[in-house]
């Protein structure tokens, strides 16, 4: 199964991704993550990369598709793939198609993740990272059992610099201009499937994996 999540920051793509990614035995390949993981690190793609990250603005394409390159390439997503967040404009998208096109695959299907801004703010702005796994809580709808620290590992939470109101902003109006023709670039070629995200996170699972079903081979 190779597959694309796209959907507004706080649709629920990073929580989805990790049940998706299970059932299919792929791995899950989240660009935010993995400049998260290097900004951590202070290496310097993570350097370069977080000037952008923290004004909510896109990493340069140079840097983003060398990275996703490099990713799949790896062995394990020979068999398959879960993209979260990327492509996240219509020039990635193209370099994508022309990625797979050498390696002899295609993209099954591209989910796009519904919600309006109203509860995106809501999401993001009670969202918590875990700093060790990566796991993300929310303060009301999926709270820690341990206030501030991970259920899954015992990680201690944070909230991300770019969860700031101005930055969500921004990251919304980046979503609408860049982002959003993505989707249409998947309409046009057949390959978009679209779920109303809003309900609890089992709910938009059962209706992602009832959609996926249908691609099953
Ligand atoms: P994205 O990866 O699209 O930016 P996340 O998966 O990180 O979004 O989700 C954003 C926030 O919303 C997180 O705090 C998460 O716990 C919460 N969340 C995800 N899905 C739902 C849902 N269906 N209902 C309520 N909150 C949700
Ligand atoms: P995310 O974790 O998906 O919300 O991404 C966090 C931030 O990482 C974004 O606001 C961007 O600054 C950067 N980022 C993630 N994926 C991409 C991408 N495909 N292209 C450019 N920047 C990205």
């Amino acid at each position: 199964m190779r597959l694309v999540l796209v959907g507004p920051p706080g649709a629920g793509k990073g929580t989805q991704a990790q049940f998706i990614a299970a059932q299919y035995d792929v791995p899950q390949v989240s660009t935010g993550d993995i400049f998260r993981a290097n900004v951590g690190q202070s290496t310097p793609l993570g350097l370069e990369a977080k000037r952008y990250m923290d004004a909510g603005e896109l990493v340069p394409d140079s840097v983003t598709i060398a990275m996703v390159e490099d990713r799949l390439l790896q062995d394990d997503a020979a068999k398959g793939f879960l993209l979260d967040g990327f492509p996240r404009n219509v020039a990635q998208a193209e370099v994508l198609d022309t990625l797979l096109e050498r390696a002899g695959t295609s993209l099954d299907v591209v989910l796009e993740l519904v919600v309006d801004d109203e509860e995106v703010v809501r999401r993001l702005s009670g969202r918590r990272t875990c700093s060790s796994c990566g796991r993300v809580w929310h303060v009301d709808f999926d709270p820690s059992s341990v206030e501030g620290q991970c259920d899954h590992c015992g990680g201690t939470l944070f909230q991300r610099d770019d969860d700031k109101p101005e930055t969500i902003r921004r990251r919304l109006q980046v979503y609408a201009e860049q982002t959003a023709p993505v989707v249409g670039f998947y309409a046009e070629r057949g390959l978009l499937e679209r779920i109303d995200a809003t309900g609890t996170v089992d709910g938009v699972t059962a209706r992602i994996l009832a959609v996926l079903r249908r691609f099953d081979r």
